[in-house]
């Protein structure tokens, strides 16, 4: 088999909502966590996406991550390689979204990429190299206060340039809504100038498919989901991908659901409340998880009662300053990483005593769920809300899963998501 593109996400969330955006413009997608072993079988696919873990991870860690996917798709064939991170720009001031472009950009022998997280459809916007969350500026749109990555700066073209020791360009957005010829013309005049990286505005789908064609040639692009909408129909037009297929099928998956919430974003403690009006729910405290007791133990035992009378939820979510009230006593690193380990025994148990269906919110808690189930990889299906499609695992254990950046969805998105289970 040969894929055409081939992607590294920096976190698993991330990774499944750019698979749905690749599963949605026709392109058969699979997800691996971590490069696939040699035993893992490879369905048919055009894209493959590998999620990585490395968002908060030292950066020398994240770049040798990052290059063993890289690695590894090269070996599948790929002929554009695209680095994905979050819509919001997820990272410390010493990366590592910088580090990694600057890595792959070297493995690959190229000296330009582009830098684009825009997400319209999930309100994401750059303006003049300004990234917006709705009507609000990045650094006062709540992730100011993101228990791991607080970005405080919505210039992009600052905070990528504090990450690379290269030169970071703009294309603005008179560019942008001039349409592909002319943000070629861009990228080209910030090469020659000696810029590594550009920052792309982007305020509409229309100018994601903009910027999409105009990336045909680039070895390397990086962003969010929302860029990667225009790159299927550049492999379409060069006959390379074939528009009769439906990507989107999944099996059936029946069997009792639950919900995981490890995520602290301000949807997703929307959406705890919401599915808390007509579902019990377990709060998980880091303190507590800290202490003598089992905590992890009883919320197991407790969802596992609730089971036959529908699915229950289990969540960490907390407002900010739970959070930092749990992060001064603790240590931030240590508070996840308590959460993180909670929920992924919580999620094992689920599974050991016949939950099929899993609706986990959070990247880092995804990740830590899915490490802790042993799932290898899995299959993209129909999109639940933007970013968020119901997956399928390949191999063993067999599950249905939705995999949520803390981020995204609607209110209801909990028990939405379980009514459209595959
Ligand atoms: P998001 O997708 O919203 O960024 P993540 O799961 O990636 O969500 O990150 C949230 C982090 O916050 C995780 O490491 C999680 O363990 C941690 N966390 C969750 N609840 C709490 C809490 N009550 N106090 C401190 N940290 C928490």
């Amino acid at each position: 088999m040969t894929i055409l593109l081939g992607c590294i996400a920096d976190d698993f969330t991330g990774a499944t909502d750019l698979a749905n955006t690749l599963v949605r413009q026709g392109m058969r997608t699979v997800q691996f966590f971590g490069p696939p072993g040699g035993d893992v079988t490879m369905p048919e696919a055009d894209a493959v996406v590998i999620a990585l873990k490395s968002r908060t991870n030292p950066v020398d860690q994240a770049i040798d991550q990052s290059l063993a996917a890289l690695r590894w798709l090269q070996g599948a064939g790929a002929e554009q390689f695209f680095f994905k991170y979050c819509s919001t720009f997820d990272s410390t001031p010493q990366g590592n979204i910088g580090p990694v472009a600057d890595a792959l950009l070297d493995a690959l022998g190229e000296d330009f990429t582009i830098a684009c997280p825009a997400f319209p459809e999930n309100g994401r916007t750059i303006c003049h190299g300004y990234l917006f969350v709705g009507n609000q500026l990045l650094s006062e749109s709540g992730m100011q206060n993101h228990p791991l990555t607080p970005m405080t700066d919505s210039s992009l073209v600052r905070v990528l340039a504090a990450q690379s020791s290269h030169p970071v360009g703009l294309v603005d957005h008179r560019v942008v809504s001039a349409g592909p010829a002319r943000i070629g013309e861009a990228f080209a005049a910030l090469r020659e100038e000696g810029k590594r990286h550009a920052i792309v505005d982007a305020l509409s789908e229309h100018d994601l498919i903009s910027i999409g064609a105009a990336c045909a040639e680039l070895k390397l692009i990086t962003g969010g989901s929302g860029v990667a909408l225009g790159l299927p129909e550049n492999f379409r037009q060069a006959d390379r991908l074939n528009s009769e297929m439906i990507a989107d099928q999944l099996s059936a998956m029946p069997g009792p659901g639950a919900v995981l919430s490890g995520s602290c974003s301000d949807a997703t403690l929307r959406q705890v409340a919401a599915m808390q009006k007509s579902r019990p729910s377990f709060q998980l405290d880091p303190v507590a998880l800290a202490g003598d007791g089992d905590q992890a133990g009883e919320a197991l035992d407790w969802a596992l009662a609730q089971l036959p009378d529908g699915p229950p939820l289990v969540y960490a979510s907390a407002a900010a300053d739970d959070v930092r009230a749990a992060q001064d006593q603790l240590g931030r690193t240590e508070a996840g990483a308590l959460v993180e380990a909670a929920m992924a025994k919580i999620a094992k148990g689920l599974v050991d005593h016949g939950v099929r269906r899993l609706v986990v919110a959070g990247g880092e808690t995804s990740g830590a769920v899915v490490q802790a189930l042993g799932v290898d990889g899995i299959r993209i299906g129909p999109q639940i809300d933007p970013g968020v499609p119901w997956t399928t695992t390949i191999g063993q254990p067999q599950l249905a899963l939705a995999l949520k950046s803390g981020n995204f969805g609607v209110e209801d998105f909990f028990l939405k998501a379980l009514d459209c289970a595959p």
